[in-house]
């Protein structure tokens, strides 16, 4: 049997020496947390009175009449602070807080994480550093503006490529030397053990409340889910609900940028199927990368799928056949960011239209009967002046 943390061949803890500790007694505390009944009330009542879950389930009518099947939407774009990341930001910060930890670091790249974590710093009294590459904080001001605004410092990253993988770099160096006073707060299900584990526990909310909701209203499962996969946190969120159903076809939608053959993409399982497998920020996984294990620069409209890796999970989700990935390019989102806007008054994130453009596709493939639930795991405000300049509005 392999050691924790693995999933097939994908996973792990490649980190320094020095961090192994901390992320064993990391470990330890999630075990006893996801067993503990206190922690429970006291997190499920954060996300309920704070957060605002659980979040709706929307039927479409007229994106349904459109397509020719039923399409429903799990609202992530309503939680507090606009996306599904806070899930994870408060189910950490509490552990960190149980821990007796003072201070919470973060990386982030688009800002989304970085808001999500100064927010849950701030509800519960805890100090918040938040690493972000100098590119990335020029590019999403507003997003450093919401972190500096709830009490967080913003640390640029002058080095490397100064976006996210630069940023995480820096986040994984300060632990390794703060980690007694200090909780690292990963914002995806990606880095090393626990961490894939952990933040999918916390993202695990998505697909039982949707379950439940769509099973109340319509008495079946769903016949596809669907889901934008960046790091693939609010992907795996929903899908953990509807792996043991094997009548439920699972879909995640990686951002395919100007197109494969361009190269300038953010789609890592777009090569063959074992093509691309390496180690970056302590797991085991498939990563955008040159024939000499150099990490490649990725492109995409949206910031939140603009990752060069993607969480072991997905690896062997892929691998054992149980999810199938695609990949969207920008015009393809772009355009269903306007559909959705138009025929349902919902404005998207970018990365959720990765997911809604996977839809179009399944136009005259389904029964009139079909259900298929699309997580929306955000809302599109922090995309309008992107979004706006792409399509000449
Ligand atoms: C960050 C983000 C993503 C991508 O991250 P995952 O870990 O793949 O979920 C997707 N959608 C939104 C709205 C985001 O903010």
């Amino acid at each position: 049997m392999k050691a924790k943390g693995y999933f097939g061949e994908f996973g792990g803890s490649f980190v320094a020496e020095t961090l192994l500790q901390p992320l064993r007694e990391l470990g330890q505390a999630f075990e006893s947390a996801k067993r503990s009944k206190p922690f429970q009330r006291e997190l499920d009542s954060l996300l309920r009175d704070y957060a605002g879950r659980p979040t709706a389930l929307t039927y479409c009518s007229t994106l349904s009449r459109r397509l020719g099947f039923k399409v429903y939407l799990k609202r992530e774009d309503l939680l507090h602070t606009g996306a599904h990341k806070l899930n994870n930001a408060l189910g950490q910060a509490l552990l960190a807080r149980t821990m007796k930890k003072k201070r919470l670091i973060a990386e982030t790249g688009a800002g989304q994480h970085g808001v999500a974590t100064a927010v849950a710093a701030a509800r519960l009294g805890l100090k918040a550093e938040v690493y972000m590459g100098t590119v990335d904080m020029e590019r999403q001001k507003p997003n450093v503006q919401r972190m500096r605004l709830c009490g967080a410092e913003v640390r640029p990253v002058p080095s490397g490529s100064k976006t996210l993988k630069d940023a995480i770099n820096e986040a994984l160096r300060d632990w390794s030397a703060s980690f007694e006073d200090t909780h690292y707060l990963l914002g995806s299900v990606l880095g090393p053990h626990p961490f894939p584990s952990m933040v999918a526990h916390f993202q695990s909310v998505i697909g039982r409340e949707a379950r439940r909701q769509l099973l109340k209203t319509e008495g079946r499962l769903p016949d596809q889910v669907i889901a934008c996969v960046g790091g693939g946190s609010n992907s795996i969120g929903v899908f953990q609900a509807f792996l043991g159903e094997p009548s439920v076809k699972l879909t995640g939608v990686e951002a395919g940028g100007h197109g494969i053959r361009s190269g300038l993409h953010a789609a890592r399982f777009a090569g063959t199927p074992d093509a691309g497998v390496g180690v970056v920020h302590g797991t085991r996984t498939f990563v955008l990368q040159d024939a000499f294990g150099q990490i490649k620069n990725t492109h995409s409209v949206s910031a939140g799928l603009d990752y060069p890796a993607v969480g072991p999970m997905h690896a062997r989700l892929r691998a054992d056949g149980r999810v199938e990935y695609v990949s969207a390019t920008d015009p393809e989102a772009l355009k269903a960011f306007t559909l959705l806007s138009e025929a349902e008054g919902i404005i998207p994130a970018l990365e959720s239209a990765h997911a809604l453009a996977h839809l179009s596709r399944l136009k005259g493939k389904l029964k009139r009967d079909a259900i298929v639930l699309v997580n929306l795991s955000g809302r599109g405000d922090k995309d309008l002046d992107t979004a706006c300049k792409e399509l000449n509005l």
